[in-house]
């Protein structure tokens, strides 16, 4: 990870296509086009790895988590639970789809704790969005069941996860809809992108609507269109969807490398005393973007840390002390400190979160560390990386 690592004439390739034609937007313009629709074959691609009916391809990641809520009906006066260990990019979505985020405790699986979900549901509760973090499932039996038991909706922020699945399905395939991201950090890249899957053909509707000004695509002329109601714009453009296409076609060899690299590391901290592995519910499907790791205490993961550093390994987060992709840190949105005022039924809604006890997470989160795991590394070089790595651990334990 990232897919950038391994650019190479396929992407070149497939950009120069598009600049041949002069059509740079996914919608119109056919006679000018010669046949090439970069954001249908992309979204074609995605909709044949994840087996799901319908997929839409838009401009991001966060855009596809606000347009599958929408897409839902859920807006104002609802909650969606959501956990403690996630990129900012989840709640923002959430509030700007016009609903309340409640931030629920992860376990040792870094995602969502089933039984802190079930403590959470209230009659406000629509969603439980579980995000499987680093590149991994969540545990998405228990969650499911929860869902059915309280007729809620499962999204999956699926962001950091394509390509890994739960029990031989596709994650983001699992739920009522699954959200992806294709932005520059993750293991299929456009520079930015983003996709929501469904197999609600309705839903699916109405997110196709939502990401495009409204327009209901029904007619070869955009001006003629009709509007059911109004959307935003996070549309894809053809350049972004032509660097997708050629990455996606790479998602096997990617995911081949990702896991024989992880297994190289994987074996060589296997040997360290004191050192356990994050539970992964599906440990087939990981698509090994990150080998994550637990120690013993709060200070040992800042020396071991710090030690990996020393040592030059890269990719190496401890990511309690991390600004963006845990709840402790995330001081703006815990203070309410938002650009403009914010719809009075968002906020009457939500827990004090300056106040809130996440400790349950801090016991996973202070003792975690994680080592992205690279496609670009040569297979001859894993065992000597491996040991560097393992080394700096045992040196600071
Ligand atoms: C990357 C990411 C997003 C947002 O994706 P963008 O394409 O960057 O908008 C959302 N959730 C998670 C967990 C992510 O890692």
């Amino acid at each position: 990870m990232p897919g950038s690592e391994l650019f190479d004439e396929r992407e070149r390739n497939a950009v120069a296509e598009v600049m041949e034609t002069g059509v740079l937007m996914r919608y119109g313009s056919a006679p000018a086009r010669d046949g090439l629709w970069k954001a249908k074959d992309m979204e074609e691609a995605i909709r044949t790895c994840s087996g799901v009916k319908h997929a839409l391809l838009l401009a991001n990641g966060t855009a596809a988590l606000t347009t599958a809520l929408a897409a839902l009906g859920v807006g104002s006066g609802d909650e969606v639970i959501m956990p403690t260990f996630t990129f900012v990019a989840t709640f923002e979505s959430i509030m700007a789809a016009g609903a309340t985020p409640i931030i629920v405790d992860v376990d040792d699986t870094l995602c969502l704790n089933p039984d802190a979900v079930q403590k959470a549901v209230t009659p406000k509760t629509k969603v439980v969005m579980p995000v499987h973090m680093c590149g991994a499932a969540a545990d998405l039996d228990a969650l499911t069941d929860i869902c059915k038991k309280h007729n809620l909706s499962l999204v999956e922020d699926a962001c950091q996860a394509f390509g890994a699945s739960y029990k031989g399905k596709f994650l983001g395939s699992l739920g009522n809809a699954g959200c992806y991201s294709f932005d520059y950090n993750k293991i299929v890249t456009c520079g930015e992108g983003g996709a929501v899957v469904t197999n609600d053909a309705s839903l699916y509707e109405r997110a196709d609507m939502y990401h495009d000004h409204g327009h209901d695509h029904e007619n070869d002329d955009r001006g003629a269109e009709g509007h059911l109601f109004p959307g935003y714009n996070y549309r894809i453009s053809e350049l972004h969807a032509a660097v997708g296409c050629a990455q996606i076609s790479k998602l096997e060899d990617f995911l081949r490398r990702q896991r024989l690299h992880k297994k190289h590391f994987k074996d060589a901290l296997s040997e360290i005393d004191g050192l356990t592995f994050r539970r992964l519910p599906d440990p087939e499907g990981d698509s090994s973007t990150f080998l994550t790791f637990f120690v013993k205490s709060e200070e040992q993961a800042r020396s071991v840390t710090r030690a990996l550093k020393d040592a030059g390994v890269e990719g190496v987060f401890h990511w309690y002390d991390n600004n963006w992709h845990y709840v402790r840190n995330w001081t703006h949105f815990k203070e309410r400190r938002f650009a403009n005022p914010i719809p009075e039924a968002l906020l009457s809604g939500m827990p004090d979160y300056a106040k809130a006890d996440f400790s349950a997470s801090d016991r996973w989160m202070s003792r975690c560390i994680s080592i992205s795991i690279k496609l670009g590394w040569k297979e001859e070089d894993l065992p000597a990386k491996a040991k560097k790595a393992a080394d700096a651990i045992k040196s600071a334990l």
